[in-house]
């Protein structure tokens, strides 16, 4: 019998990004051997801002389209302090969630065993949380502009849209991703009281989709409210959902209390399986710590475990994660996590319990 092929388009990007795809890579030739059944076939593409500084764009004529070939894309970070960051954004991120319809993005987060306290008293158990954000529209759909510009009342609009159908689908996301947890509990988070037409919106569609999902016990909480109960009350919190911008920022508090940013990865996915999914390491080129040999990979590590369950690659998902939980666990860790180990060691060491497996 032949094995498995998956198609992968590899996606570095800059700064850090370029280090962690690196051990990422390893991990999953490691893993890829180690389990056998399914062959990985990786295309490098150099879409970044290196080939903005050069080239004039982040990536090549007809890019969106080769990428649909792909079975999943893996994306290590873009960012450069000379180039705004709206421009890579714009050119690069936006346009893939948009096009591939890339509505959910699921960023899960828990207390490893071998992490240190960031919140008084939480322990292991306390905060295992997955945040559903949704990705294609309200505060990022890129409506708006500028007007009066050169004057003193120069204006800038930027509308959050939201749509039934955009709202109906990530809600319905959500409340099966609480379903097929442990506690079955979903926290719907919105700004209702002053957002008076998007986010109520959202808010009554949540009531319409939660009849299709008796057993899941959901509440709905405005998120400033919501940050306090995440550093306070951590266990009372499971699957959460929350609109495009609510969600970038909780899920950097989420990384923030769980935590490090160095080990949170996100999944960019589109449920109906019409266009490639991505996944990601929720950082960004960090170019403060890159060239450094100390960016900590196990966050794109996890990534790429997420991203071979997508592919149907359970086994495989699960031995990198338990190697990877191991590894800090053990305190092998680079120094967000209080350990003394450079990138390429705790990739060796994640190889080495892989192997070990
Ligand atoms: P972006 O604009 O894409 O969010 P950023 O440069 O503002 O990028 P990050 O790249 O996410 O922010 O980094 C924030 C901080 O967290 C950095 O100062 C960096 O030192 C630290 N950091 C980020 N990723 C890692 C990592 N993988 N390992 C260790 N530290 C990290
Ligand atoms: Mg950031």
């Amino acid at each position: 019998m032949s094995n498995r092929q998956h198609n992968i388009a590899v996606i570095a990007g800059d700064g850090i990004g370029i280090e962690v795809t690196a051990s990422t890579l390893n991990v999953l030739r490691a893993v890829e051997k180690k389990v056998g059944g399914f062959e990985l076939k990786f295309d490098e593409l150099d879409y970044g801002s290196a080939r903005y500084k050069t080239k004039g764009s982040y990536t090549p004529e007809g890019w969106l389209e080769h990428l649909l070939s792909f079975d999943a894309i893996f994306f290590g970070a873009v960012g450069d302090p000379e180039v705004p960051d709206h421009i890579s954004l714009w050119d690069l991120i936006l346009p893939m969630r948009q096009k591939f319809q890339q509505y959910v993005n699921v960023r899960p987060s828990a207390i490893l065993p071998g992490i240190p306290p960031r919140i008084t008293n939480a322990q292991p158990g306390d905060l295992d949380w997955v945040l559903v954000r949704e990705n294609t529209e309200g505060e990022y759909a890129g409506q708006g502009g500028r007007t009066h510009v050169g004057t003193e009342w120069e204006t800038a609009t930027e509308v959050a849209v939201f749509t039934r159908r955009g709202v109906e689908r990530v809600m319905r996301f959500a409340f099966e991703t609480a379903q097929k947890r442990p506690r079955k509990l979903l926290t719907v988070v919105s700004k209702s009281n002053a957002q008076r037409y998007g986010l109520v919106l959202w808010d009554e569609v949540a009531e319409i989709v939660s009849k299709d999902f008796p057993d899941v016990k959901w509440d709905k909480m405005l998120v400033d409210a919501m940050t306090v109960r995440m550093v306070t009350k951590p266990k009372t919190l499971d699957t959460i959902v929350t609109t495009n911008l609510h969600g970038d920022i909780l899920s950097d508090l989420a990384a923030g209390v769980s935590g490090s940013i160095g080990i949170a990865h996100s999944s960019s996915l589109d449920p109906t399986r019409k266009s490639p999914s991505l996944f990601e390491p929720v950082h960004g080129a960090a170019f403060d710590i890159m060239g450094k040999n100390l960016a900590n990979p196990i966050a794109a590590i996890m990534s790429a475990a997420e991203m071979l369950r997508w592919l149907g690659e359970d086994k495989a998902a699960e031995i990198i994660e338990r190697a990877c939980k191991t590894s800090i666990e053990k305190g092998q860790t680079t120094g967000d996590l209080g350990g003394k180990l450079k990138t390429d060691e705790v990739t060796d060491v994640v190889i080495k319990l892989i192997e070990g497996l």
